[in-house]
């Protein structure tokens, strides 16, 4: 069986839902198939949510969707059916905009029209394309706790509703991102979080195969709008595209890894307007190790150094400064200590989804054990590929190409497929340049 996901930009027009259709038509396996809002959808969702917003926008907001959603039902052969169908949903979205402001609960309502919509517009484009798909509400089988906007599925309950709605033999479609609480509460997966939800669908289904339809050719060396040489990756393991995923390569969403690697599922991400290019598959072990597989770069990264004498010779110390962390939600990405200071960033795709910042209270609460000081304009650049920590060798060519520019920060050691350093944001991109021509090139 292959769960099959598509992006919001391979169902964001009638023609992409055509060919993403054909896909799905292509292979028989490709029995459970999970969308995403059309693109552009779910921003305006969020923007229509927001508290401040007039009326203007707000019917602005209201015309884009509509547009967008009548532009493909106008080219659909079932066109009144789906007229009356997304009138339906759009009349509810209205009166649903009048209770947002009142409760979280009420947001992640709102999101999920973006999932239901597009859902309902391609279980009858897959049916012009001869597919009888089974139009599947997540919300039966997504279960996920109650924290709306950011919530953390339930393993057990999503396995035993999929045993009982999911069977051999029918093609189910079915929405990305949503699901429910136990009181039936509509939740979300947070932004992007339909390649995780589509993860979750094949762990559940036991699903050999999980495919990621994208509006890229797969997963890149690194980002090609920096060094137009990068190319997809033809196979890379769970462990280094787990750490690509996390460190900035923006294909897929970092958590969707996890049900894939649990359920032994392998990956492939490819694109949509181009699917006989095989894209990137993801592995459990993949058959060349090359020691630097690809580059990432984050940037606005944020440096904290933590200074006190208390430290040397102390115990207690880091487990005093992670619990002031801790207590502020703020999530620690990399850690490097010396004797009597310790430097760690800020894990940015975490905090920025749920705002949290170095305030001054929890700079002042720092103060009171230590010296604190905070550097921002650093950008985050992290090379990944295998068995980094004992291979003799890279450290010196490494170092010598980096030779002429300012390192603040290196992360090396805890894990075999990642090393990372922090440089000026400024100096960035033409390090990622100068290290993807050197280690990486061009592909075959
Ligand atoms: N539609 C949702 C979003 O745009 C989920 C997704 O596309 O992955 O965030
Ligand atoms: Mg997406």
């Amino acid at each position: 069986m292959i769960v099959s996901k598509f992006g919001g930009t391979s169902v964001g027009t009638f023609e992409a839902m055509q060919r993403s259709a054909q896909i799905v038509a292509a292979d028989k396996n490709r029995q459970l198939i999970v969308i995403s809002a059309t693109s552009g959808t779910t921003n305006d969702l969020v923007a229509l949510s927001a508290s401040n917003i007039d009326s203007t926008t707000r019917e602005e907001l209201l015309g884009n969707i509509e547009q967008r959603h009548l532009a493909i039902i106008e080219r659909c052969e079932e066109e009144e059916k789906l007229k009356d169908s997304f009138y339906t949903e759009f009349s509810k979205l209205r009166e649903h905009l009048d209770f947002v402001g009142r409760d979280k609960r009420w947001k992640d309502r709102l999101y999920a029209f973006g999932e239901m919509m597009s859902t309902k517009i391609f279980v009858e484009v897959l049916k012009q394309n001869g597919i009888d798909a089974e139009w599947l509400d997540a919300r039966e089988i997504m279960k996920m706790d109650s924290t709306f906007g950011n919530a953390e599925p339930m393993l057990k309950s999503i396995k035993a509703k999929a045993k009982e709605h999911i069977h051999k033999g029918t093609t189910y479609l079915t929405q990305g991102f949503v699901g429910s609480d136990i009181f039936g509460n509509t939740t979300t997966l947070g932004r992007g979080g339909s390649d995780f939800s589509a993860a979750l669908f094949a762990e559940a289904v036991g699903a050999d195969t999980l495919e990621i339809w994208t509006d890229v050719a797969g997963v890149y060396t690194t980002d090609p709008r920096i060094v137009p040489e990068a190319f997809p990756i033809h196979e890379i393991s769970f462990d280094e595209a787990a750490e690509l995923s996390v460190f900035g390569g923006k294909v897929l969403h970092p958590a969707t890894l996890k049900p894939a690697i649990r359920g032994g599922v392998n990956v492939r991400v490819a694109s949509s307007s181009d699917p006989e290019n095989p894209g990137t598959f993801i592995v459990k072990e993949s058959e060349e190790k090359p020691a630097i597989r690809a580059i990432s770069l984050r940037k606005d990264q944020t440096l904290l150094t933590v200074n006190s004498l208390q430290m040397l010779h102390q115990h207690g110390f880091l487990a005093q400064l992670f619990r002031v962390l801790a207590e502020h939600k703020i999530s620690v990405d990399l850690v490097s200590t010396s004797e009597v200071s310790v430097a760690l960033t800020l894990d940015t795709a975490v905090n920025a989804a749920n705002k949290v910042e170095l305030t001054d209270d929890v700079l002042d609460e720092l103060r009171e054990f230590a010296e604190v000081s905070v550097e921002e304009n650093l950008a985050l650049i992290a090379l990944i590929g295998n068995d980094m920590q004992k291979t003799s060798g890279l450290g010196g060519p490494l170092f010598s190409a980096l030779e002429q520019y300012n390192i603040r920060l290196i992360c090396h050691g805890a894990s075999s497929n990642n090393l990372c350093f922090l440089v000026d944001h400024k100096e960035a991109e033409g390090i990622v340049k100068m290290l993807h021509h050197k280690f990486i090139g061009k592909g075959s």
